[in-house]
């Protein structure tokens, strides 16, 4: 691999930031000060229709045929982002956090309307400056879908019967990679709640986002989700007969 740095930039607290990563190209999002929570949001750049699905990416994964299926509760290194159709947007392929995986694909993403009944102030949450990052893309603040929320920490509580908000564990410098599988649209908000929960330690700062194009990497094609899942069932000498759909 042979990477070279084509876009770097420093987005201030409680911003955002939409963009289009092209197939191949590595995304670096780096926690500057540590303890800062990422709404992250993907589209297939070719079709806008097709975007991250939270669930699917959590839940389908290669496990061993006729084992328990066990939906996960977290992805980290090595998963993919998974589409609405279920095939990889992009892959996680470096997380330097001491604890990997500490992200929350459960909860959505905090808005107006959090803002407004938890904090009892008017201010724009992670949706909305989503919404006005992808604005200038032509994508509608209605078609942001339920995020990964990089390094949130979002424990389920057995006691209690519900997740609840932990500080992140992220130290300043810490960073993930994702590569685009496919050309996609990426956005992220800085999350900005410093109200009502740890979410952010009450302290929200600033993102650097890099993107690195590998020069040693070879185009390869993006298959149908059909296509994609039986070319990976072969891959792991488990194939199948098709059907058809
Ligand atoms: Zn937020």
């Amino acid at each position: 691999m042979s990477l070279n740095k084509i876009e770097e930039q420093v987005v201030g607290a409680k911003e955002g930031y939409a963009g289009i990563v092209k197939q191949g190209q590595i995304v670096r999002l780096t926690d500057l000060e540590g303890k800062q929570v990422i709404d992250f949001v993907v589209w297939n750049n070719d079709d806008r229709r097709e975007k991250l699905s939270a669930s699917y990416s959590r839940s389908r994964y290669f496990a061993p045929q006729g084992s328990e299926y066990l939906p996960r509760n977290t992805i980290g290194e090595g998963d993919w982002l998974m589409s609405t159709s279920c095939r990889p947007l992009m892959t996680i392929l470096k997380e330097t956090a001491e604890r990997k995986g500490v992200h929350d694909l459960h909860h959505r993403m905090c808005n107006r309307f959090m803002m407004n009944v938890l904090g009892g102030v008017d201010v724009d949450g992670c949706h909305e400056i989503i919404g006005k990052a992808i604005a200038p893309f032509g994508v509608d603040y209605t078609e942001v879908p339920d995020p990964m929320n990089v390094f949130m920490n979002y424990p389920y509580d057995r006691d209690r019967d519900g997740f609840f908000i932990n500080e992140p564990i992220t130290k300043a410098g810490d960073y993930i990679e994702f590569r685009a599988e496919m050309d996609v649209l990426v956005a992220f908000a800085n999350c900005p709640e410093d109200i009502t929960t740890a979410c952010n330690a009450g302290n929200c700062t600033s993102v650097k986002i890099e993107i690195f194009e590998d020069t040693e990497a070879e185009p390869f094609p993006v298959l149908d989700h059909y296509t994609w899942l039986h070319q990976q069932l072969r891959e792991r000498g488990r194939p199948v007969e098709k059907t058809g759909l």
